[in-house]
């Protein structure tokens, strides 16, 4: 796995290596910046304790402890495991105006982040299934 200069643990591969290591369907979510239809992930009625990966590159995002049912039809976290192991970025496309949730290590889409979530951060991270991996607790 390539690597950058060594001031971090950042994580860049080419788009022939992604697509390679993800499958197209995967792809086209984590490094394209789609959308799974609403309802149909894996984990949006998932209940199980432990951490949500990163689907591409395995780094801690989320904790079951901060997933909710918010009704979206993608899974939502009102919190990240850690503010460091994500990134925020302006989304303009499609005609809204968006705050998009990337992989602070790998630069992967993952969701957007909406400000109608639950106490205590009223934040709503909004999550394909497909952009995640599941590692139970223990
Ligand atoms: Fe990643």
């Amino acid at each position: 796995m390539e690597k950058n200069d060594g001031s971090s643990d950042k994580i860049r591969l080419s788009d022939d290596e992604w697509r390679k290591r993800l499958g197209a369907e995967r792809f086209s979510i984590l490094r394209e910046k789609g959308t799974e239809r609403p309802g149909t992930g894996k984990y949006y009625h998932f209940k199980g304790q432990g951490v949500f990966i990163c689907g591409a590159c395995g780094q801690e995002l989320f904790a079951s402890e901060t997933k909710y049912d918010s009704g979206s039809g993608w899974p939502s976290f009102w919190e990240p495991l850690s503010p460091d192991s994500i990134e925020e970025h302006d989304d303009g496309s499609h005609f809204m105006r968006r705050i998009e949730v990337v992989c602070s290590r790998c630069g992967s889409h993952l969701g957007h982040v909406f400000e109608d979530g639950p106490k205590p951060t009223g934040l709503r991270y909004c999550i394909n299934s497909a952009s995640l991996d599941f590692k139970p607790k223990g």
